[in-house]
């Protein structure tokens, strides 16, 4: 199989499974525990912390593992309107963010909180203007994702979290996408991260809290996290999250220079008939959502098996319905059918990316024959 869906979750690293192993076969202890084999955990718990931290890279604040970025992003964003002075208590949004910021603030509406939700231009990004214009002292978080997962165009983050800062505003970056891709600008309040999508495991993520950005907390029991997220934590998927962020750090400029070989060698290799969606400028080169027009895309991915590769989100592709990200840049269900997103990174080949676009064109040939 040919693996082009990094967005969807990307390969564990081998040096995050080495050091994820002590922490599944030997040391078994609960992190929380008061004697020995639990300090010991909770020193690697906290190694990892500080790791994970770093690469997000803002200095100061603290961070809390959660389950997944899902967990963090409905905490970040449901805790702080619980902690909102009164009156103060709308969200704004984007309408391409991801589906657990978008339903959390669905959730949230259905109990009597104001959301705004933004457009986007063609090329996927918030106007500025438009910002400004719905920012008002009734705001109490503005929820801007840094990498769009469909389409990967990089939103202006720290001018976003200025104009939410000026208008008395908290700001939470959805920097999944992000983390370990591009630098995560100054600004956010608020950060969520998960581990898979960096070559570490799937189950653990991570919300960065600036001081006194806390949520009031989502998950209650134990008083893990400092009191602010409760459940034992799995010092296994820590380590694996902290050893995949510091890689993640030392390898940037490398990946980061793999990854523009690898979008120049795609776009070379799709060559003409094939329109890229959303702006090229600001944008994150590992991700390629692409059509050609006519082509049902589904049909492409089924009749290529050895290719895993999508049309969209994970969680948009299983539910036949057009992607909203597609449909917010302007694209119609028609043009929306006929787009594919290739994702890939720091274990693609070029010959595996050139190979499989060249099947890729091969089969969207074959179904033009067919239609003709
Ligand atoms: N935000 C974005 C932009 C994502 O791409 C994803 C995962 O697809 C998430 C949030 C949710 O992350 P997790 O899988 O850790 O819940």
């Amino acid at each position: 199989m040919i693996y082009l869906d990094y967005q969807a979750t990307t390969p564990v690293a081998p040096e995050v499974a080495a050091a994820m192993q002590p922490w599944i076969e030997q040391n078994f202890a609960n992190p929380h525990s008061p004697y020995r084999a639990g300090r010991e955990a909770a020193a690697a718990v906290e190694v990892a912390r500080d790791q994970v931290s770093d690469a997000i890279g803002l200095g100061g604040g603290s961070l809390a593992f959660t389950g997944s970025a899902t967990e963090a992003i409905n905490w970040a964003i449901k805790g702080t309107v619980e902690k909102a002075p009164s009156g103060r208590n709308r969200v704004i949004t984007v309408q391409t963010e991801h589906a657990a910021v978008l339903d959390s603030c669905e959730w949230l509406e259905g109990r009597g909180v104001p959301i705004t939700r933004l457009s986007v231009g063609s090329d996927g990004l918030v106007r500025l203007g438009d910002l400004k214009s719905a920012l008002d002292d009734s705001v109490a978080l503005v929820a801007v994702m840094l990498v769009n997962n469909e389409i990967g165009v990089i939103q202006p983050i720290g001018e976003i979290a200025d104009l939410a800062h000026q208008a008395g505003s908290l700001m939470l970056c959805d920097a999944v996408q992000g983390l370990g891709r591009v630098q995560i600008p100054e600004g956010p309040d608020l950060v969520a991260v998960s581990a898979h999508k960096i070559h570490g495991p799937k189950g653990i993520g991570a919300l960065w809290m600036n001081k006194g950005a806390e949520p009031a907390p989502l998950i209650h029991g134990g008083g893990q996290e400092r009191g602010l997220r409760s459940g034992t934590l799995s010092p296994a998927l820590c380590v694996g999250f902290g050893a995949a962020a510091r890689l993640a750090a030392e390898r940037f400029d490398e990946d980061h220079a793999h990854v523009e070989k690898l979008w120049t060698a795609a776009l070379d290799a799709f060559g003409a008939g094939w329109i890229i969606n959303g702006g090229v400028e600001q944008r994150y080169r590992g991700n390629l959502n692409i059509r050609r027009e006519n082509i049902d895309a589904a049909r492409l991915i089924s009749d290529l098996r050895d290719i895993a590769f999508s049309l969209g989100s994970a969680c948009a592709s299983g539910s036949g319905r057009p992607s909203h990200v597609l449909r917010a840049i302007g694209l119609n269900d028609g043009e929306a059918r006929s787009s594919v997103r290739l994702g890939f990174g720091r274990y693609t080949t070029e010959e595996e990316l050139v190979g499989a676009i060249s099947h890729i064109n091969e089969a969207a040939e074959a179904q033009e024959r067919f239609a003709a």
